[in-house]
């Protein structure tokens, strides 16, 4: 009841807090995205302020060429493991769903480790389709490492993993103008606070949130106020899990394992440093060595705006798509199929 209370206190602060006009957040991450609408929070906010979502939701991120090249690994007899959601997310001219049906042996898994645990029961060629931000990486670095250890020769990994401050820096170099951002928790229980200092330069404040709605309307009173008054802080607002200095082993084994590359993303095009690549001395880890890919491609498809929902310059009923075409149960781009996509969070929470 007193929670109920507190938190109709501070739903109420949020509605009448006197912003500026033209006030534009970006919520970074694909799961305070859902949170908020799951929640109704996009009712709360006072007059003259606009949240947009950002690119933070992986499967959305990806473009169509990694898909197109999981499609060319299956076709050739390997064993391609990923996370359900990427099953159903289209390439250019197929999806893994569209391969599995026509007969390829694709599997959903949980985790890195039940597809190295494939790899090990059926000694056949298994690959794992290594998507995600700094959150998902370190689990899967230190698969990498046990499959080194256990010499499961038969293992790979197809990387496109993302990070996300590039990101950002990215977005505030282009066309969208904005206010402040909403900082992601779980990214930022890796990475840490200081990640993100290069947003004072920018003259931005973030706040580092956590996923109640507690956490997120206290996390935008505390950006709202701070860009009222000119502060340009990066602020953690959910100190319960994230340090300044983030997890210090995680990012070793990243270390050990990954290194930057440059890497393409949906909507933002090719980000310096931007992905995560096997070092040199993984290669035999490496798919893209291992095999000979040749993936299929297309031109991109026509009208999908996946892109500009991702770099928060529309919402999504902006797309002509939107839930007539392009719909949860028939999705036609990746913001739709991933429970993450702000597509699919508009359609779904209203
Ligand atoms: S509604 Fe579908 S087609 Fe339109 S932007 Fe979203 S994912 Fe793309």
């Amino acid at each position: 009841m007193a929670e109920a209370t507190a938190l109709t206190r501070l739903a109420e602060r949020l509605r009448s807090f006197p912003a500026r006009p033209g006030t534009k957040i970006m919520e970074v991450c694909g799961t305070h995205t859902v949170a908020i609408r799951r929640s109704g929070l996009q009712h709360l906010l006072p007059a003259g302020v606009k949240l947009v979502s950002g690119p933070g939701c992986p499967v959305c991120v990806t473009p169509d060429r990694f898909i197109d090249e999981a499609v060319a690994l299956a076709r050739q007899g390997v064993v391609v493991t990923s996370f359900g959601d990427m099953l159903r997310v289209p390439g250019s001219r197929s999806s893994l769903e569209k391969e599995r049906a026509a007969g390829a042996d694709i599997r959903a898994v949980y985790s890195p480790l039940d597809a190295l645990k494939i790899a090990n029961e059926s000694g056949k060629e298994t690959v794992f389709l290594a998507v995600g931000f700094e959150t998902t990486a370190p689990a899967i670095a230190a698969t990498a490492l046990k499959a080194l250890e256990k010499k499961i020769s038969n293992f790979s990994l197809l990387t496109a993993l993302r990070l996300v401050p590039p990101a950002l820096q990215a977005l505030i170099a282009g066309d969208t103008r904005l206010s402040g951002f909403l900082l992601p928790g779980h990214v930022s229980a890796v990475i840490g606070r200081q990640a993100y200092d290069f947003l004072l330069q920018q003259r931005l404040p973030g706040v580092i949130s956590g996923f109640t709605a507690e956490d997120i309307i206290s996390s935008l009173l505390l950006l709202l106020e701070m860009y009222n008054k000119d502060i340009y802080m990066v602020m953690n607002n959910y100190p319960r899990v994230v340090r300044d200095s983030g997890n210090e082993k995680s990012r070793t084994v990243l270390a050990e394992v990954f290194e930057p590359v440059d890497a393409e993303w949906r909507g933002l095009g090719a980000i310096p440093a931007s992905g995560l690549q096997l070092k040199p001395t993984f290669a035999a880890l490496d798919s893209r060595h291992r095999f000979v890919i040749r993936a299929e491609s297309a031109s991109p498809r026509k009208n999908c705006r996946c892109g500009d929902v991702l770099r928060g310059l529309i919402d999504p009923p902006a797309c002509p798509l939107f839930n007539k075409a392009c719909r949860p149960d028939r999705p036609l781009g990746p913001c739709m199929v991933s429970s993450e996509g702000s597509c699919s969070a508009w359609v779904t929470y209203g």
